[in-house]
């Protein structure tokens, strides 16, 4: 049974192996999944987002994003909405609703499988990096790493697993402890503590000593690279200052440092400004200063704006799909 679940049986009737009776019993007391796509937008870069919906009426988002090379990899969220709300995410502006439970999970990336297999390519990738804040919702997640991995069903490699976490330095440490861990992603978004706290809110309770440790710790039991990622924000976090400042939380660590462009959201500002995207002699400039100290630096290309799929866009789609 668990093996015909996790490989994507959508019903009783697909378990062949059981008998008729068995299955007509069975679809009678329980259902396979509790969860169902929703609406579904489409961008001509191969992104595709689908709302998902849960059994009591509240939705959540996931994506499947394909590289260059026409990889496929499942985006898939943690939570309905999100408590930490960062000032730059469109997840973070609509609030928390509620954990999702390790089902629900595991559901958003079977979902996306599927489109992935209708569009004839396989989705070997899964990043907790959609809505909320994995490390929030531990044990959950937990549990559906643990399903996703075990090799009577999916049998995915943690390897092939990215936690995104904004820097809960007690949730890095526990995950550090999960044998064997999955990769780690920590949303930096900027070295300068107060600039940081003023755009992450959960960085006033984590803070950079703190959560520096936790990903020494991390990288300690694991021998692992850990990404960390920076959205970019014209004018806010693209300077020399943020530069010497992220070289130095870096001393130390053996990072790799994700230059995301701010993906544009309406209506958010910061400070009283309105965010803009940075320009590409910023993301150039900031780049160029990372490297010159000895930092390898990657660029993240841009994929799924046209369906706000993108990183910090998710929660822009109403129930029928269409983008709100
Ligand atoms: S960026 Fe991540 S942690 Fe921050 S509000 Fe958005 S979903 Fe939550």
């Amino acid at each position: 049974m668990f093996k015909w679940i996790s490989r994507g049986a959508r019903g009783f009737p697909d378990i062949t192996s059981l008998g008729k009776e068995e299955r007509e019993d069975l679809a009678r007391r329980f259902s396979l999944r509790s969860t169902e796509r929703g609406g579904r937008l489409e961008d001509r870069d191969g992104t595709v987002k689908i709302r998902v919906n849960l059994r009591d009426g509240a939705g959540t988002e996931a994506v499947l994003l394909k590289d260059r090379e026409g990889r496929g990899t499942a985006c898939v969220s943690t939570q309905a909405g999100c408590p930490v709300g960062c000032v730059f995410c469109k997840t973070g502006s609509l609030g928390f609703l509620r954990n999702l439970d390790a089902g629900e999970m595991v559901e958003q990336f079977l979902h996306i499988r599927e489109i992935g297999a209708e569009r004839g390519g396989e989705v070997g990738h899964l990043v907790f990096m959609g809505m909320g804040e994995p490390l929030l919702n531990l044990e959950e997640l937990r549990r559906a790493i643990g399903i996703i991995t075990d090799p009577r069903g999916l049998g995915l490699s943690k390897r092939r697993i990215t936690v995104s976490t904004s820097g809960i330095a007690g949730g890095i440490r526990a995950l550090a402890d999960q044998s064997p861990p999955p990769r780690l992603a920590f949303s930096l978004i900027s070295a300068r503590e107060e600039l940081r706290n003023d755009l992450v809110p959960s960085g006033k309770t984590n803070p950079l000593t703190r959560i520096k440790e936790a990903l020494a710790h991390y990288q300690d039991k694991t021998g692992q690279r850990i990404t960390l990622e920076l959205v970019l924000l014209g004018g806010v976090n693209t300077g020399a200052e943020e530069a010497a400042a992220i070289r130095n939380f870096a001393r130390g660590l053996d990072v790799v440092v994700n230059l995301i462009p701010w993906n544009p959201v309406e209506g958010l500002g910061f400070r009283g400004r309105a965010l803009r995207e940075p320009s590409p002699a910023e993301v150039g400039a900031l780049a160029r200063l990372l490297e010159r100290g000895g930092l390898n630096v990657t660029r993240r290309f841009r994929r799924g704006r046209g369906v706000s799929g993108a990183c910090g866009q998710l929660g822009c789609v109403d129930r029928e799909g269409q983008p709100r």
